[in-house]
Formats: C-alpha cells, sequence, structure tokens
C-alpha cells in the first residue's frame, strides 16, 4: 500500500497472469497459448507494415484506423454477421473490461436511486470476472457450479444486472448447449439484461450462439485471436452483438483509448482471420490430443472434467495439486492450478503440441511411479 494510492486503488485485487517465465526453458502448458505458430499469412502482412510504402516503417508514423474498419470486416465475413455488428479490442481482456463499464450496473450510478442489483458470474470460471466488477464498482453474485462443474442456466433466472459466462466454461472446460443458453437470453432480455457469454474457447469444441445473434439483441458474445488463432502476443479480441450493444462498447473505448488495436495488430488478425483452413487443421490437432490426454491421465488415475477447450481440469489421485504440480514444474513442465478450496487439488493442464503432451504424459506416469 502506497499514502498515494486512493481509495480504488487500494481496493483492487488485481488478477494475477499464469507465469511467463523468463530465466528457464520449460514445456509452457500453463496460459492455454496455443502450441502452434500462427498462419505465415500473418507474418507477411505484419511484415508488409512494418516496411510501409518505402520500406521505412513509414507507416508506423500514423494512428491505426480506429475503427479497425478491415479487420471487422475480416471477422464479419469470418463469423457470418455485418461489420457493424463486431467490435475490436486490445485482447477480448480489454473488451470484457469495456462491456463491463457498459453494460452492468455499478454502484455509484445509482447510489442517489437506491439498491443495485449484481452482475452474476459462477464461483468457479475465468477470474478477471471479480476483478472487472470491482474496478468499476459493480457488485456481483457468484453463483456455484454444480456437482462436476457444471453450470446451470436456471440458476441465474434471478434478478440481476446482467449475466455472463464463457462457453467452454474455464478452467473447467465444461459447455452448455446453444439451446439453454439462447432461453436464458430471452428470460433476460424480457427484464432488459444483457448476456455476455465468453466464447474464447468456442474453436475447440462446443457450439457458438452467433448464428441466433438476430434473435438476441440483448445477446453479447466474446471472441479471442489469442488461442485458436495463435496470436495471444498480437493482442486482439471482439465483441459481436447488435448494434446497439456495439455503439455502447465504442463509447466506453471512446472515453479510454481511441486506438486500442494497432497496425500491426489490426493487419496481422485480419490476415489469420483470411486463413480460416490453416486454424481448422491445428485447432482439430489440438483436439485430438485433448482426447488422448485425457484418455491416458484417466488410465493412471487421474479424475478428469470432460473438456471441450484447449486445456483439460484433472486432479492426481495420491498427492496433492500443489505437490503434483511442483513435481512437474521440476521437471520442466508447466502447468496451472488455483488457490480456492473446491479446486486446489486439480491442475488445468493447457494442450501442447503431441511431442510435448508425450513427455508430459511421461512425467506423470514418473512422479507417480516415485510416490
Ligand atoms: N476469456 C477467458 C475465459 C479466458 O480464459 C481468457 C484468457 N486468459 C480471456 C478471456 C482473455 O483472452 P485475451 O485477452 O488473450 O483475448
Amino acid at each position: 500500500m502506497s499514502r498515494y494510492w486512493n481509495s480504488r486503488t487500494k481496493g483492487l485485487d488485481p488478477y494475477v497472469p499464469g507465469e511467463q517465465p523468463r530465466d528457464r526453458k520449460f514445456i509452457k502448458l500453463n496460459t492455454n497459448e496455443n502450441p502452434y505458430p500462427p498462419s505465415p499469412r500473418v507474418t507477411e502482412a505484419v511484415q508488409k507494415v512494418l516496411e510501409g510504402k518505402n520500406g521505412a516503417g513509414e507507416d508506423l508514423r500514423l494512428y491505426p484506423d480506429p475503427a479497425c474498419t478491415e479487420l471487422r470486416k475480416a471477422a464479419a465475413r469470418n463469423l457470418g454477421v455485418k461489420p457493424t455488428q463486431v467490435f475490436a479490442g486490445n485482447g477480448s481482456d480489454e473488451v470484457l473490461a469495456f462491456a463491463f463499464a457498459a453494460f452492468f450496473e455499478s454502484r455509484s450510478e445509482t447510489h442517489t436511486t437506491g439498491g443495485c442489483l449484481p452482475v452474476l458470474f459462477p464461483d468457479i470460471s475465468y477470474s478477471f470476472y471479480p476483478v472487472y466488477a470491482r474496478l468499476w464498482d459493480i457488485p456481483f453474485t457468484e453463483i456455484p457450479l454444480t456437482e462436476g462443474f457444471v453450470i446451470d442456466p436456471d440458476d441465474y433466472r434471478r434478478p440481476s444486472s446482467g449475466v455472463i459466462f464463457p462457453n467452454p466454461n474455464a478452467p473447467a472446460g465444461r459447455v452448455l448447449e446453444s439451446k439453454v443458453i439462447l432461453s436464458l437470453a430471452s428470460y433476460l432480455e424480457a427484464l432488459g439484461k444483457v448476456l455476455i457469454i465468453d466464447e474464447a474457447y468456442i474453436a475447440f469444441g462446443g457450439e457458438s450462439v452467433l448464428p441466433a445473434l438476430n434473435d438476441h439483441p440483448n445477446l453479447l458474445v466474446i471472441q479471442t485471436l489469442s488461442k485458436s488463432a495463435s496470436l495471444a502476443g498480437l493482442r486482439v479480441g471482439f465483441a459481436i452483438g447488435c448494434e446497439d450493444l456495439i455503439q455502447g462498447l465504442c463509447r466506453i473505448r471512446d472515453s479510454f483509448n481511441s486506438y486500442p488495436v494497432d497496425r500491426l495488430a489490426q493487419a496481422g488478425a485480419a490476415a489469420a482471420l483470411n486463413d480460416a483452413g490453416y486454424y481448422a487443421a491445428i485447432n482439430s490437432r489440438i483436439a485430438a490430443a485433448r482426447q488422448r490426454v485425457s484418455s491416458e491421465l484417466k488410465k493412471i488415475g487421474f479424475t478428469v472434467i470432460p473438456s471441450y477447450a484447449n486445456f483439460i481440469f484433472a486432479r492426481p489421485s495420491r498427492i496433492s495439486g500443489t505437490e503434483f504440480f511442483l513435481r512437474l514444474r521440476d521437471r520442466g513442465i508447466l502447468v496451472r492450478r488455483f488457490d480456492r478450496e473446491r479446486i486446489a487439488d486439480y491442475l488445468r493442464i493447457s494442450i501442447g503440441t503431441d511431442a510435448e503432451m508425450d513427455i508430459f504424459l511421461e512425467e506423470c506416469r514418473n512422479i507417480l511411479k516415485e510416490i
């Protein structure tokens, strides 16, 4: 704490991302990055911006297109919507932060008019949601997942200022069918509230609600190029929804930073979206590896939650999650674990290349032999 911090800064509980080690080479299965490189078209497009018209990086002298026109067009083509239904931001984390600010009620806006209903999200989910809620002073209620880490959409049929959850959910990887999500959207629409579905992992399994977007003016879908397009380093995410919602996000962005997506990111991301075939191939490889690793882990006594994402949520038997995590780390393999009571013994294992997953499985067997 510093005496120079205001009370807002003092009251924050910032998100702690997975480790990005610099000192040692690890097999990195801890932040759900895609293990395969991005499409070669991405590097070509970025290179073209760097060179500029005269080969001297001239384009970087100028601000980027604040509306991300070409990028939004590419995303719209890819997703089967209109460009006016797409908002682009600096990673989906930024888009999520803007969406919390735009659509969920904060205490400060309502203190003169009385109480303020909470936003609802699952208790075991993306741990950035409570952080955004605190940042914008939005009250929230965490709804417990059912046994087996499943979201029961009926639990969200109660007074709220809106609902958000990922599908597939993180870190457990379970999915909900579109039809139950859309039924919740209709319930919330009648109350004038927004439903945000964070589809960060939808390319790896499950069914997107995007085809039903035009029937649900209160439905906002968030997607990212970080995982499915191997571009976590470029920082590009999207919100897709009806034009009213997109305009709301633009109001927040333009009250904060008019140019959140830089020139390199706009060009590289558009190129990625135009190479769907390349990504379908690498992502189906990841889904196949997920199935193989899940069944191998079960054979050696792990409890494995059925996952539709690019990670597996699993608990070793006869050894605590912390101990297993540390032993993997000693062997040069990084996975993620969370210090929350109900999931303290689970590990979230991002899917790496086939060769990395062979080494991971081998080391898991070795650890279990030792104990
Ligand atoms: N949503 C979920 C559910 C995530 O797990 C992540 C990745 N940490 C994000 C959003 C953010 O992804 P990015 O900011 O890289 O687009």
